[in-house]
């Protein structure tokens, strides 16, 4: 079996790991215009994991990712060698401050209990007492993870999986995808940046937010789109204790980072939210006008806070249902979609990649059911949402 994975981030390493220690004969290539992932969303990410969504599969998806965490020298070491990828537990609490966001977080719960996820809801007196660097006269409920939900080093996890993945047998094409020959349900190559042309029997589109420009080379829409987001880190001269993620119903987030903390604002249902801004141009504005004054009024002692940088990055975003699509591309059979995961992909790229690898061996999944990801679902237009999105 030959395989092409089109992006290098950590969608396609863990692809192409999982691939190797599955079908140790396949001949995997990993085409990847730029082995430094200068721009991938893989090193640009606030690089959270959570178990906090509203839909199961999510919920799975993420337990696989911190399986994967918690035994990072088990799953991704080579000879042996150390491997740090600076994973901290230290939850998320989402906030509601409103009768919705209340009842919203409680059907969440449901689901994430019944999913196995160590999760509580907290009225208002108990946060005030657990936090009480935190404003919760306004709270009407909020929810915190007890267990299994932090951060850690997202580019160290992306190099990770791609160091694995070598030492497994996979390839590392350093050029990009610039078009393909296909037949009518099927491409039959794909042609690079270095005029190489790549037969292959499968192409697993793992391009994160450039996929929708991949899928157009291959005559394939792929409604997947580049937005970005800004991250900004800031210093409080009032010490703190380390913070859970919190993510506050004003659409922003923030967490600890080191001694510091990062935080971001996400656009709303009535923001405008264009496609492809600039990397390099994070939105300074944001900070002013959206995410400052939403952090002194969640913690006062953050009125004082003092911006050190910013960076940006580009979510993946899937508009129909903000969840990815994994399997075949329904117009082009050996097309395998693995993309589109809005902003939760790399805490679920472990999961990602252990079922599109048993997809390509199998036929099918084998350890977790990624059915309600399929691509079938854009012509039926039978959305899985996930309410969680931050
Ligand atoms: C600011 C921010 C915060 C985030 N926070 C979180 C978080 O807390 N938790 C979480 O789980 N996720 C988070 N995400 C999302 C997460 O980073 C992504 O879902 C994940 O990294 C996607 O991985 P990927 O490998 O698909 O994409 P990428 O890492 O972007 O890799 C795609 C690769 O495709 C390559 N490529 C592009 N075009 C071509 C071509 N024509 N040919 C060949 N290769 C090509 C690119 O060079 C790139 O390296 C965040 C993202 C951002 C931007």
């Amino acid at each position: 079996m030959r395989v092409a994975i089109i992006g290098g981030g950590a969608i396609g390493a863990a692809c192409a790991m999982f691939l190797r220690r599955l079908a140790p004969h396949a001949d995997v290539r990993v085409i990847e215009p730029d082995p430094t992932l200068r721009l991938a969303s893989s090193a640009r990410s606030a690089a959270s994991i959570r178990q906090q969504f509203s839909n199961a599969l999510n919920v799975r998806l993420s337990q696989f990712g911190l399986q994967v965490l918690r035994e990072a020298h088990d799953w991704l070491a080579v000879d042996d060698a150390p491997l740090d990828l600076g994973f901290v537990e230290s939850g998320y609490l989402f906030v509601a401050t409103g009768d919705a966001g209340a009842q919203a977080l409680r059907d969440n719960h449901a689901v994430q209990r019944e999913a196995g996820a160590p999760v509580q809801l907290l009225d208002a007196a108990e946060l005030a007492r657990r936090m009480p660097w935190l404003r919760s006269d306004d709270v009407r409920l909020a929810s915190l993870g007890s267990g299994g939900e932090g951060w850690f080093d997202g580019e160290a996890f992306a190099r990770a999986l791609a160091r694995k993945a070598r030492a497994l047998g996979a390839h590392w094409h350093p050029a990009r995808v610039v078009g393909f020959e296909r037949g009518a349900h099927a491409l039959r190559t794909a042609q690079l940046s270095d005029g190489t042309r790549f037969e292959a029997d499968a192409f697993v589109l793992a391009a994160g937010a450039w996929s929708h420009a991949v899928g157009a080379l291959a005559g394939a829409p792929v409604p997947v789109f580049a937005r970005r987001r800004t991250v900004f880190v800031f210093s409080c001269p009032t010490p703190l204790p380390r913070t859970p993620l919190v993510v506050d119903p004003a659409g922003i987030w923030f967490r600890s980072e080191g001694a510091g903390f990062i935080g971001g604002w996400s656009p709303g249902a009535h923001d405008a939210d264009p496609d492809d801004l600039p990397l390099d141009e994070p939105d300074l504005d944001q900070f002013e006008q959206r995410l400052w004054p939403a952090l002194a009024h969640r913690v006062p002692a953050f009125d004082a806070l003092r911006r050190s940088g910013a960076w940006a990055g580009y979510y993946e975003v899937h508009p129909l249902d903000h969840n990815g699509l994994v399997g075949p591309h329904p117009q082009c059979a050996n097309l395998l979609l693995a993309c589109g995961f809005s902003g939760h992909g790399l805490q679920h790229a472990a999961g990602i990649g252990r079922g599109v690898a048993e997809w390509l061996v199998h036929g099918g999944y084998r350890s977790l059911d990624l059915t309600p990801l399929a691509a079938t679902r854009l012509a039926g237009g039978a959305a899985l949402v996930e309410r969680a999105i931050i």
